[in-house]
């Protein structure tokens, strides 16, 4: 059901790309908020206070869009981090996902509270996952990302292309994959959170659960990510040393392709994983029972 709330907020996401014609890439957050008759964008360093704010004031019957450009510092006039794209679009997703507009219209100026917001994190999910739906969509991205299996090369390449982050790109990468691939994210040496393609999970590798131990080679990587001297490189590992097989035999011997992505800024080693297709066992070879 969460799941599902997700998914229908990128969905309409990619349906406002088309309502208000801009799906080209990269797409233009600003542009869309510029469109809409009711917003009015403001700019400005609000340091750590926060990236991004909706408010609603009845008298003037206007949304102001407050974002943080502390990160466009250095980039040249009217180009945007992509952080600061990530902001604007998820604040445009408390905009058009209809319960949240609705709140911040009820709410009335007096007794906005952005805690009390903030205090439902499926909303703030919610409107990420506008976010990535928006700057990332499926009809554009999906035939670049299935031209071949995922690689950390792949990632950069089309982050360049959209202006997105790699990690929030490698997550829609896979969320969009026709591949067996996934992505974990380590944070204190365990798993953090993780995100898997449907053809891995389709193949009986479920993503592991939060808190999991790393594969041995994630393991030896582990302290120079921590001592900040990570860098890209690849590993191998038997994919039952990340994902969880439920004990089917035939699957214990596949091999899983490591990409490790350190992200010193959100302590996070991110860790890609890729099974090339012709490494799955073969229909006959799984067919040993124990299925229903
Ligand atoms: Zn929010």
């Amino acid at each position: 059901m969460d799941r599902n709330r997700l998914e229908k907020a990128a969905e309409r996401a990619e349906q406002i790309l088309t309502v208000t014609n801009s799906l080209r890439k990269p797409i233009d957050p600003f542009a869309i908020a510029a469109s809409e008759e009711t917003i009015t964008l403001i700019g400005d360093d609000f340091r750590q206070r926060f990236d991004g704010q909706l408010e609603f004031h009845k008298k003037q019957n206007r949304f102001l869009l407050f974002y943080n450009n502390k990160y466009d510092c250095g980039l040249s006039a009217g180009a945007h981090h992509p952080r600061t794209r990530f902001s604007v679009s998820h604040e445009l997703g408390h905009f058009y996902l209809d319960p949240h507009h609705a709140y911040l219209r009820r709410g009335g100026a007096a007794h906005r509270s952005r805690g009390e917001f903030v205090n439902d994190a499926t909303i703030e999910r919610e409107a990420d996952a506008f976010a990535a739906g928006l700057l990332l969509p499926s009809k554009l991205l999906r035939p670049l990302v299935n031209e071949e299996q995922l690689s950390l090369a792949v990632v950069e390449e089309l982050a360049g292309q959209f202006r997105t982050s790699l990690v929030s790109t490698a997550l829609r990468c896979v969320a969009l994959s026709d591949f067996p691939c996934a992505m974990i994210g380590v944070r204190d040496g365990v798993v953090a959170w993780s995100a898997t393609s449907q053809p891995m999970i389709a193949a009986g590798f479920y993503p592991p659960s939060k808190g999991s131990t790393l594969s041995r080679t994630g393991r030896e990587r582990w302290p120079a990510f921590e001592s900040g001297t990570g860098r890209w490189s690849e590993g191998s590992a038997f994919a039952r040393e990340w994902f969880r097989t439920y004990d089917r035999g035939e699957l214990g011997g596949v091999h899983v392709t490591e990409h490790y992505l350190p992200v010193p800024s959100m302590e996070t080693l991110v860790v890609l994983l890729t099974i090339p297709d012709d490494a799955l066992p073969t229909d006959e070879e799984s067919d040993d029972g124990g299925e229903l």
